[in-house]
Protein backbone atom coordinates (compact mmCIF):
# COMPACT_ATOMS: atom_id res chain seq x y z
CA UNK A 1 0.00 0.00 0.00
CA UNK A 2 1.04 3.18 -0.48
CA UNK A 3 -0.36 7.01 0.92
CA UNK A 4 1.22 8.65 -1.66
CA UNK A 5 -1.48 8.95 -4.61
CA UNK A 6 -2.98 12.13 -4.82
CA UNK A 7 -1.64 15.60 -5.67
CA UNK A 8 2.05 15.42 -4.84
CA UNK A 9 4.15 18.30 -3.56
CA UNK A 10 8.06 19.16 -4.60
CA UNK A 11 8.78 20.94 -1.38
CA UNK A 12 12.06 21.50 -2.23
CA UNK A 13 13.95 24.69 -3.31
CA UNK A 14 12.89 25.47 -6.61
CA UNK A 15 11.80 24.39 -9.19
CA UNK A 16 9.06 25.77 -6.44
CA UNK A 17 5.12 25.45 -6.67
CA UNK A 18 3.53 26.55 -10.05
CA UNK A 19 0.03 28.59 -9.73
CA UNK A 20 -2.01 26.54 -12.22
CA UNK A 21 -2.99 29.89 -13.83
CA UNK A 22 0.52 29.63 -14.81
CA UNK A 23 0.38 26.79 -16.45
CA UNK A 24 -2.73 26.97 -18.00
CA UNK A 25 -1.05 30.03 -19.73
CA UNK A 26 1.38 28.21 -20.84
CA UNK A 27 -0.82 25.73 -22.57
CA UNK A 28 -1.80 26.93 -25.47
CA UNK A 29 -0.01 26.85 -29.88
CA UNK A 30 2.90 28.92 -30.52
CA UNK A 31 2.47 32.73 -30.72
CA UNK A 32 3.55 34.65 -33.97
CA UNK A 33 7.57 35.74 -32.82
CA UNK A 34 7.30 38.85 -35.69
CA UNK A 35 4.27 40.75 -34.40
CA UNK A 36 1.30 41.10 -32.83
CA UNK A 37 0.69 40.22 -28.77
CA UNK A 38 4.08 38.79 -27.80
CA UNK A 39 6.09 41.61 -28.48
CA UNK A 40 4.06 43.93 -26.24
CA UNK A 41 3.66 41.46 -23.61
CA UNK A 42 7.32 40.91 -23.60
CA UNK A 43 7.89 44.56 -22.90
CA UNK A 44 5.31 44.53 -20.85
CA UNK A 45 7.37 42.49 -17.78
CA UNK A 46 10.38 44.47 -18.05
CA UNK A 47 8.67 46.58 -15.44
CA UNK A 48 7.15 44.49 -13.45
CA UNK A 49 10.32 42.41 -13.00
CA UNK A 50 11.79 45.22 -11.92
CA UNK A 51 8.99 46.10 -9.42
CA UNK A 52 9.96 42.85 -7.65
CA UNK A 53 13.59 43.90 -7.05
CA UNK A 54 12.67 47.67 -6.44
CA UNK A 55 15.06 48.48 -9.07
CA UNK A 56 15.03 51.46 -11.32
CA UNK A 57 17.48 50.43 -13.45
CA UNK A 58 17.57 47.72 -16.22
CA UNK A 59 17.15 44.17 -16.56
CA UNK A 60 18.31 41.86 -19.50
CA UNK A 61 16.33 38.49 -20.26
CA UNK A 62 17.95 34.84 -21.01
CA UNK A 63 16.81 31.81 -21.59
CA UNK A 64 19.07 30.04 -18.92
CA UNK A 65 18.67 29.07 -15.70
CA UNK A 66 20.20 30.41 -12.72
CA UNK A 67 23.79 28.94 -14.07
CA UNK A 68 23.16 31.08 -16.99
CA UNK A 69 22.90 34.18 -15.40
CA UNK A 70 25.69 33.85 -13.33
CA UNK A 71 27.95 33.40 -16.62
CA UNK A 72 25.69 36.64 -17.84
CA UNK A 73 26.53 38.72 -14.99
CA UNK A 74 30.43 37.62 -15.00
CA UNK A 75 30.54 37.75 -19.11
CA UNK A 76 29.77 41.71 -19.22
CA UNK A 77 31.32 42.98 -16.26
CA UNK A 78 34.92 40.83 -15.67
CA UNK A 79 37.78 40.25 -17.70
CA UNK A 80 40.32 37.63 -17.44
CA UNK A 81 43.06 38.19 -14.61
CA UNK A 82 40.74 40.34 -12.68
CA UNK A 83 40.34 39.88 -9.12
CA UNK A 84 36.73 39.39 -7.49
CA UNK A 85 35.93 39.02 -4.01
CA UNK A 86 33.54 35.87 -3.23
CA UNK A 87 31.66 36.03 0.15
CA UNK A 88 30.71 32.72 0.92
CA UNK A 89 27.84 31.43 2.87
CA UNK A 90 27.06 28.19 1.18
CA UNK A 91 27.67 25.76 -1.86
CA UNK A 92 26.44 28.26 -4.22
CA UNK A 93 28.97 31.09 -3.21
CA UNK A 94 31.42 28.31 -4.55
CA UNK A 95 29.76 27.39 -7.47
CA UNK A 96 29.78 31.03 -9.10
CA UNK A 97 33.31 31.90 -8.15
CA UNK A 98 34.39 28.45 -9.66
CA UNK A 99 32.68 29.83 -12.77
CA UNK A 100 34.93 32.94 -12.14
CA UNK A 101 37.87 31.37 -12.30
CA UNK A 102 36.81 29.06 -15.24
CA UNK A 103 36.28 32.49 -17.17
CA UNK A 104 40.28 33.76 -16.00
CA UNK A 105 39.09 35.69 -13.00
CA UNK A 106 41.37 35.61 -10.25
CA UNK A 107 38.80 34.84 -7.11
CA UNK A 108 39.89 35.38 -3.05
CA UNK A 109 37.06 33.65 -1.01
CA UNK A 110 36.38 34.65 2.52
CA UNK A 111 34.42 31.93 4.17
CA UNK A 112 31.28 32.31 6.50
CA UNK A 113 31.33 28.32 6.83
CA UNK A 114 28.32 26.14 6.37
CA UNK A 115 25.72 27.72 9.58
CA UNK A 116 26.25 32.01 9.13
CA UNK A 117 25.36 34.48 7.42
CA UNK A 118 28.33 37.18 5.70
CA UNK A 119 30.08 38.98 8.77
CA UNK A 120 30.57 42.39 7.28
CA UNK A 121 33.61 42.91 9.92
CA UNK A 122 35.05 40.27 7.89
CA UNK A 123 34.53 42.12 4.63
CA UNK A 124 36.09 45.15 5.76
CA UNK A 125 39.38 43.00 6.67
CA UNK A 126 38.99 41.45 3.35
CA UNK A 127 38.77 44.86 2.03
CA UNK A 128 41.52 46.75 4.08
CA UNK A 129 43.96 43.56 2.74
CA UNK A 130 43.43 44.53 -0.92
CA UNK A 131 41.05 46.88 -2.53
CA UNK A 132 41.66 46.30 -6.37
CA UNK A 133 38.41 44.00 -6.57
CA UNK A 134 36.75 44.54 -10.19
CA UNK A 135 33.41 42.60 -7.93
CA UNK A 136 32.44 41.84 -4.38
CA UNK A 137 29.83 38.47 -5.13
CA UNK A 138 27.55 37.88 -2.19
CA UNK A 139 24.59 35.30 -2.24
CA UNK A 140 21.40 37.01 -0.73
CA UNK A 141 20.03 33.42 0.40
CA UNK A 142 22.31 30.12 -0.31
CA UNK A 143 20.08 27.65 -0.67
CA UNK A 144 22.50 25.33 0.54
CA UNK A 145 22.93 26.50 3.30
CA UNK A 146 19.56 28.70 3.59
CA UNK A 147 21.52 31.55 5.62
CA UNK A 148 20.14 35.05 4.37
CA UNK A 149 22.61 37.83 4.43
CA UNK A 150 22.41 41.47 4.91
CA UNK A 151 23.32 42.96 1.57
CA UNK A 152 22.68 46.61 2.15
CA UNK A 153 25.75 45.99 4.98
CA UNK A 154 28.00 44.65 2.43
CA UNK A 155 27.55 47.73 0.43
CA UNK A 156 28.06 50.12 3.56
CA UNK A 157 31.72 48.34 4.06
CA UNK A 158 32.57 48.33 0.76
CA UNK A 159 31.80 52.52 0.90
CA UNK A 160 33.82 52.45 3.94
CA UNK A 161 36.56 51.17 2.62
CA UNK A 162 36.37 53.05 -0.58
CA UNK A 163 36.13 50.26 -2.92
CA UNK A 164 35.21 50.64 -6.64
CA UNK A 165 34.44 46.61 -7.05
CA UNK A 166 30.95 46.06 -8.07
CA UNK A 167 29.06 44.16 -5.97
CA UNK A 168 27.22 41.18 -6.96
CA UNK A 169 24.14 39.49 -5.36
CA UNK A 170 23.07 36.17 -6.33
CA UNK A 171 18.65 36.35 -5.55
CA UNK A 172 18.02 33.51 -7.26
CA UNK A 173 16.59 31.82 -4.01
CA UNK A 174 15.23 35.14 -2.93
CA UNK A 175 13.77 36.99 -5.24
CA UNK A 176 9.78 37.48 -4.73
CA UNK A 177 10.18 35.35 -1.17
CA UNK A 178 12.53 37.80 0.83
CA UNK A 179 12.18 41.44 0.57
CA UNK A 180 15.31 42.75 -1.76
CA UNK A 181 16.16 46.45 -2.73
CA UNK A 182 18.44 46.58 -5.95
CA UNK A 183 18.27 50.55 -5.53
CA UNK A 184 18.31 51.23 -2.12
CA UNK A 185 21.15 48.77 -1.11
CA UNK A 186 23.25 49.72 -3.45
CA UNK A 187 23.88 46.57 -5.65
CA UNK A 188 25.11 47.17 -9.00
CA UNK A 189 24.41 42.91 -10.53
CA UNK A 190 21.79 40.86 -9.68
CA UNK A 191 21.05 37.83 -10.93
CA UNK A 192 17.87 35.51 -10.52
CA UNK A 193 15.60 33.33 -12.84
CA UNK A 194 12.34 32.09 -13.16
CA UNK A 195 11.63 28.84 -11.12
CA UNK A 196 12.05 29.72 -7.17
CA UNK A 197 9.79 33.05 -6.50
CA UNK A 198 8.95 34.13 -9.55
CA UNK A 199 6.65 30.60 -9.69
CA UNK A 200 7.22 29.58 -13.62
CA UNK A 201 9.04 26.80 -15.10
CA UNK A 202 12.78 26.68 -15.31
CA UNK A 203 13.96 28.47 -18.36
CA UNK A 204 14.24 32.37 -17.61
CA UNK A 205 16.99 34.06 -16.08
CA UNK A 206 17.61 37.66 -15.57
CA UNK A 207 20.59 40.24 -14.82
CA UNK A 208 19.66 42.67 -13.27
CA UNK A 209 22.04 46.07 -13.60
CA UNK A 210 22.87 49.85 -12.82
CA UNK A 211 24.89 52.18 -14.68
CA UNK A 212 28.01 51.54 -12.95
CA UNK A 213 28.08 47.76 -13.93
CA UNK A 214 26.86 49.11 -17.56
CA UNK A 215 30.36 51.12 -17.49
CA UNK A 216 31.95 48.09 -16.69
CA UNK A 217 30.84 46.25 -19.78
CA UNK A 218 31.36 49.39 -22.38
CA UNK A 219 34.96 49.04 -20.55
CA UNK A 220 35.47 45.79 -21.83
CA UNK A 221 37.83 45.15 -24.62
CA UNK A 222 35.44 42.01 -25.87
CA UNK A 223 32.28 40.63 -24.70
CA UNK A 224 30.20 36.90 -25.41
CA UNK A 225 27.80 37.91 -28.18
CA UNK A 226 25.56 35.37 -26.84
CA UNK A 227 25.46 36.82 -23.13
CA UNK A 228 26.13 40.47 -23.93
CA UNK A 229 23.13 42.32 -21.90
CA UNK A 230 23.01 45.39 -24.29
CA UNK A 231 21.40 44.22 -27.50
CA UNK A 232 19.00 42.66 -24.80
CA UNK A 233 18.23 45.53 -22.66
CA UNK A 234 17.84 47.88 -26.15
CA UNK A 235 16.75 45.88 -28.82
CA UNK A 236 16.17 46.99 -32.10
CA UNK A 237 14.55 43.81 -33.01
CA UNK A 238 12.62 41.69 -31.19
CA UNK A 239 14.54 38.82 -31.27
CA UNK A 240 17.62 40.75 -29.77
CA UNK A 241 15.91 40.46 -26.19
CA UNK A 242 16.69 36.93 -26.46
CA UNK A 243 19.58 36.81 -29.25
CA UNK A 244 17.76 34.22 -30.76
CA UNK A 245 13.88 32.67 -30.81
CA UNK A 246 11.59 33.63 -27.70
CA UNK A 247 10.97 31.84 -24.99
CA UNK A 248 7.37 31.96 -26.09
CA UNK A 249 5.65 30.49 -23.47
CA UNK A 250 7.49 30.76 -20.93
CA UNK A 251 6.73 34.61 -21.22
CA UNK A 252 2.99 33.78 -20.82
CA UNK A 253 3.90 31.87 -17.98
CA UNK A 254 5.59 34.53 -16.38
CA UNK A 255 3.05 37.49 -17.46
CA UNK A 256 0.44 35.26 -15.02
CA UNK A 257 3.03 34.70 -12.38
CA UNK A 258 4.29 38.85 -12.49
CA UNK A 259 0.33 39.40 -12.61
CA UNK A 260 -0.29 37.29 -9.56
CA UNK A 261 2.57 38.79 -7.38
CA UNK A 262 1.05 42.01 -8.44
CA UNK A 263 -2.41 41.39 -7.21
CA UNK A 264 -1.32 40.00 -4.25
CA UNK A 265 1.21 43.11 -3.26
CA UNK A 266 4.68 42.59 -2.68
CA UNK A 267 4.45 43.41 0.98
CA UNK A 268 1.71 40.56 1.39
CA UNK A 269 3.80 37.98 -0.71
CA UNK A 270 7.08 38.46 1.85
CA UNK A 271 4.92 38.59 4.79
CA UNK A 272 3.11 35.55 3.70
CA UNK A 273 6.29 33.84 2.78
CA UNK A 274 7.87 34.88 6.63
CA UNK A 275 4.68 33.82 8.43
CA UNK A 276 4.76 30.20 6.81
CA UNK A 277 8.09 29.99 7.62
CA UNK A 278 8.51 30.82 11.13
CA UNK A 279 5.36 28.00 11.32
CA UNK A 280 8.42 25.87 9.43
CA UNK A 281 10.64 26.93 12.26
CA UNK A 282 8.23 26.93 15.53
CA UNK A 283 7.34 22.77 14.29
CA UNK A 284 11.42 22.21 13.94
CA UNK A 285 11.60 23.83 17.43
CA UNK A 286 9.15 21.49 18.84
CA UNK A 287 10.43 18.04 16.96
CA UNK A 288 13.94 19.19 18.24
CA UNK A 289 13.13 19.53 22.26
CA UNK A 290 13.92 15.61 21.98
CA UNK A 291 15.56 14.16 19.61
CA UNK A 292 18.87 14.83 16.82
CA UNK A 293 16.43 17.61 14.33
CA UNK A 294 18.01 20.95 14.63
CA UNK A 295 17.76 23.63 12.00
CA UNK A 296 20.95 24.60 10.03
CA UNK A 297 21.25 28.46 11.02
CA UNK A 298 20.16 29.31 14.70
CA UNK A 299 19.48 32.89 14.39
CA UNK A 300 15.83 33.64 12.35
CA UNK A 301 16.90 37.02 11.41
CA UNK A 302 19.57 35.11 9.31
CA UNK A 303 17.44 32.35 7.71
CA UNK A 304 16.15 32.49 4.50
CA UNK A 305 11.96 32.94 3.93
CA UNK A 306 12.19 30.61 1.35
CA UNK A 307 14.35 27.64 1.92
CA UNK A 308 15.25 26.06 5.79
CA UNK A 309 18.21 23.55 5.90
CA UNK A 310 17.71 21.10 8.82
CA UNK A 311 20.51 18.74 10.79
CA UNK A 312 19.69 15.46 11.23
CA UNK A 313 22.24 13.21 11.42
CA UNK A 314 22.65 10.35 9.12
CA UNK A 315 21.20 8.17 7.62
CA UNK A 316 17.99 9.74 9.15
CA UNK A 317 17.65 12.50 6.51
CA UNK A 318 17.60 10.06 3.61
CA UNK A 319 15.63 7.97 5.68
CA UNK A 320 12.49 10.23 6.48
CA UNK A 321 12.71 11.83 2.88
CA UNK A 322 11.87 8.84 1.48
CA UNK A 323 9.00 7.76 3.50
CA UNK A 324 7.83 11.22 2.98
CA UNK A 325 7.91 11.07 -0.87
CA UNK A 326 7.18 7.18 -1.39
CA UNK A 327 4.16 6.79 1.53
CA UNK A 328 2.74 10.50 1.71
CA UNK A 329 3.48 12.43 -1.78
CA UNK A 330 6.10 15.09 -0.35
CA UNK A 331 9.20 15.29 -1.38
CA UNK A 332 11.42 17.39 0.88
CA UNK A 333 14.71 18.98 -0.38
CA UNK A 334 18.73 16.69 -0.10
CA UNK A 335 21.22 18.47 1.90
CA UNK A 336 23.26 20.25 -0.22
CA UNK A 337 27.14 20.94 -0.18
CA UNK A 338 26.75 19.99 4.13
CA UNK A 339 29.19 16.38 3.16
CA UNK A 340 30.21 15.33 0.25
CA UNK A 341 28.01 13.30 -1.40
CA UNK A 342 30.31 9.79 -0.89
CA UNK A 343 30.46 10.66 2.69
CA UNK A 344 27.72 8.51 5.30
CA UNK A 345 27.37 11.85 6.63
CA UNK A 346 25.66 13.04 3.50
CA UNK A 347 22.14 11.47 4.75
CA UNK A 348 22.15 13.54 7.36
CA UNK A 349 20.53 16.69 6.18
CA UNK A 350 17.46 17.69 4.77
CA UNK A 351 15.90 21.02 3.38
CA UNK A 352 12.23 22.18 3.14
CA UNK A 353 11.41 24.36 0.17
CA UNK A 354 8.40 26.79 0.72
CA UNK A 355 9.04 29.01 -1.75
CA UNK A 356 6.57 30.46 -3.86
CA UNK A 357 2.88 29.53 -4.69
CA UNK A 358 2.80 27.94 -1.02
CA UNK A 359 -0.43 28.60 1.82
CA UNK A 360 -1.15 27.99 4.81
CA UNK A 361 -2.85 24.55 4.67
CA UNK A 362 0.01 23.11 2.45
CA UNK A 363 2.53 23.93 5.01
CA UNK A 364 0.49 22.65 7.80
CA UNK A 365 0.28 19.42 5.78
CA UNK A 366 3.68 19.73 5.05
CA UNK A 367 4.40 19.84 8.91
CA UNK A 368 2.22 16.99 9.76
CA UNK A 369 3.64 14.85 7.09
CA UNK A 370 7.50 15.02 8.07
CA UNK A 371 5.88 14.51 11.80
CA UNK A 372 4.53 11.48 10.51
CA UNK A 373 7.53 10.68 8.88
CA UNK A 374 9.27 11.10 11.89
CA UNK A 375 7.04 8.48 13.57
CA UNK A 376 7.06 6.16 10.86
CA UNK A 377 10.93 6.18 11.02
CA UNK A 378 11.04 5.72 14.90
CA UNK A 379 13.11 9.17 14.86
CA UNK A 380 13.37 10.51 18.02
CA UNK A 381 11.45 13.79 18.30
CA UNK A 382 9.79 16.35 20.70
CA UNK A 383 5.70 16.46 20.45
CA UNK A 384 3.78 19.32 19.60
CA UNK A 385 5.42 20.46 16.24
CA UNK A 386 1.50 20.67 14.37
CA UNK A 387 0.41 22.74 17.16
CA UNK A 388 3.35 25.31 17.44
CA UNK A 389 3.30 25.39 13.38
CA UNK A 390 -0.80 26.19 13.91
CA UNK A 391 -0.38 28.54 16.33
CA UNK A 392 1.92 30.96 14.29
CA UNK A 393 -0.63 30.56 11.55
CA UNK A 394 -3.46 31.23 13.93
CA UNK A 395 -1.66 34.19 15.06
CA UNK A 396 -1.03 35.50 11.56
CA UNK A 397 -2.96 39.29 10.67
CA UNK A 398 -6.37 38.45 9.23
CA UNK A 399 -7.31 38.70 5.11
CA UNK A 400 -9.33 41.48 4.48
CA UNK A 401 -12.36 39.41 3.73
CA UNK A 402 -12.38 38.36 7.11
CA UNK A 403 -11.08 41.35 8.96
CA UNK A 404 -14.15 43.53 7.40
CA UNK A 405 -16.69 40.89 9.27
CA UNK A 406 -19.01 42.16 11.98
CA UNK A 407 -18.07 39.60 13.81
CA UNK A 408 -14.79 38.31 12.81
CA UNK A 409 -14.35 34.41 13.60
CA UNK A 410 -11.45 35.66 16.21
C1 LIG B 1 18.88 27.60 -7.53
C2 LIG B 1 20.04 28.48 -7.27
C3 LIG B 1 21.10 28.62 -8.18
C4 LIG B 1 21.21 27.81 -9.42
O1 LIG B 1 20.14 27.97 -10.28
P1 LIG B 1 19.94 26.91 -11.47
O2 LIG B 1 18.67 27.37 -12.08
O3 LIG B 1 19.86 25.56 -10.84
O4 LIG B 1 21.10 27.03 -12.38
C5 LIG B 1 22.09 29.53 -7.88
N1 LIG B 1 22.07 30.26 -6.75
C6 LIG B 1 21.10 30.12 -5.84
C7 LIG B 1 21.13 30.95 -4.61
C8 LIG B 1 20.04 29.23 -6.08
O5 LIG B 1 19.06 29.10 -5.18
Amino acid sequence: MSLNHGRSYLAIPGPSVMPDAVLQAMHRPSPNIYAGELIDLTASLIPDLLHVARSSQKVAIYIANGHGAWEAALANTVAPGERILLLATGNFGHGWADMAERLGAVVDRVEFGKRSPIDPTAVADALAKRNDYKAVMAVHVDTATSARSDIAAVRQVMDDAGSDALLFADCIASLGCDDFRFDDWGVDVMVTACQKGLMTPPGMAFVYFNDRADAARQGLAQVSPYWDWSPRVDPDMYYQYFCGTAPTHHLYGLRVALDMIKAEGLDNVFDRHRTLAQAIWAASDAWGQDGPLELNIQNPDHRSHAVTGVRIGAPLGTQLREWCEHQAGLTLGIGLGMAAPDDPAWHGFFRFGHMGHVNAQMVIGLVGTVDAGLKACAIDHGAGAVDAAARVIAAAPLPKVLAAKAEPCC
